[in-house]
């Protein structure tokens, strides 16, 4: 058989996205010989090994990394500076610390300061994900034909991005390569204000007198439905998320507003054509992404 990309590969935090890189590498032997998993309880680690997804579990990170030559941080990005503290002192020569955490500027801030020299560091972001969270919930395609973005900061050994370049290829995902304030910049607009807008719609509606809440849910399907799903995301992982993307969130948002505001403007004062020339662009931009096949 092939050598494998790595010997031992630990994986920090065993949910959704983890647990999905888990049930690949399990089943491809030659992206790693054998995979750790770690999490913050027992329980999880416990369902790992029922649902036979990882070789071996280990509760102490510390003790996870030891002989790792490949690290994944897979939990909230809100946990990392303290994981990275923990694990920092038992990394080997070599390794190569990545992680799937959904903002960037903020990994390589937290992480990056702490990894002795030798460690190589090559942040990602693999842009999949469904509203499910826990071991239970990863899948072998969750990947498949979507795009991850790696991150690593200037200078990093270019050896090291191959390997997670190819890591993410065999998962079978697209790879770009980008800096990190830009992927933070994109994934506000495309993802962490859709998550902003559809928790507050969902707040809007759960604030409403009794009658109407009962019929807002009995309705649902009109259009509110699909802002649910969304809304019913990990609580955890995107308070992180919206606490460490911060100024591009902001600045997205502030953007939306003042777009709302316009929208808002043209219905009082009957601007039909303002309102269909957006209704226009919005179905251009569903009609790209179904030939991009992203939809
Ligand atoms: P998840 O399903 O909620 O799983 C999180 C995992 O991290 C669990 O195994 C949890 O263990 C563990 N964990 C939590 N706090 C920890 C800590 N302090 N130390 C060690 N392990 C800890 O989350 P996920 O959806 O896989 O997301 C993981 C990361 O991927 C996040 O950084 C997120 O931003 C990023 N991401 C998510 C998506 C998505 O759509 N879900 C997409 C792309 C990237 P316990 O259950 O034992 O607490």
């Amino acid at each position: 058989m092939a050598e494998p990309l790595f010997r031992r590969l630990v994986l920090i935090g065993i949910g959704l996205i983890g647990s999905s890189v888990a049930r690949i590498a399990m089943q491809d032997r030659t992206l790693a010989a054998e995979v750790v998993a770690n999490a913050r309880t027992q329980a999880t680690l416990d369902r790992v090994m029922e649902l036979g997804i990882a070789d071996r579990i280990e509760l102490d990170p510390a003790k996870a990394v030891l002989g790792a030559d490949c690290v994944m941080l897979c939990a909230p990005v809100g946990a990392y500076a303290a994981l990275a503290e923990a694990i920092a002192p038992h990394l080997a020569p070599g390794c190569i610390v990545t992680d799937v955490g959904s903002t960037k500027q903020s990994v390589i801030r937290d992480v990056g300061p702490l990894l002795p020299a030798g460690v190589h560091f090559v942040p990602g972001h693999p842009m999949a994900g469904t509203e499910y969270s826990g071991p239970d919930s990863g899948f072998l395609t969750l990947f498949q034909g979507r795009w991850c973005m790696l991150t690593p900061p200037p200078g990093t050994d270019e050896a090291a991005v191959a390997k997670i370049h190819e890591l993410w290829t065999r998962c079978g995902s697209m790879i770009e390569v980008v800096e990190a304030a830009h992927h933070d910049r994109v994934v506000a607009i495309v993802s962490h204000l859709p998550h902003l807008l559809a928790f507050t719609i969902c707040g809007t509606a759960d604030d409403l007198e009794d009658e109407s809440r009962q019929q807002v849910l009995k309705f649902a399907a009109a259009g509110f439905r699909d802002f649910t799903r969304i809304a019913a995301s990990d609580p955890v992982m995107w308070r992180d998320i919206f606490l460490n993307n911060r100024e591009a969130l902001l600045e997205m948002l502030a953007r939306f507003t003042e777009d709302a505001q316009a929208m808002a403007r043209a219905v009082r004062w009957g601007d039909g054509d303002y309102i269909s020339d957006k209704i226009l662009r919005g179905r251009a931009i569903r009609r790209s992404l179904i030939e991009l096949k992203q939809a």
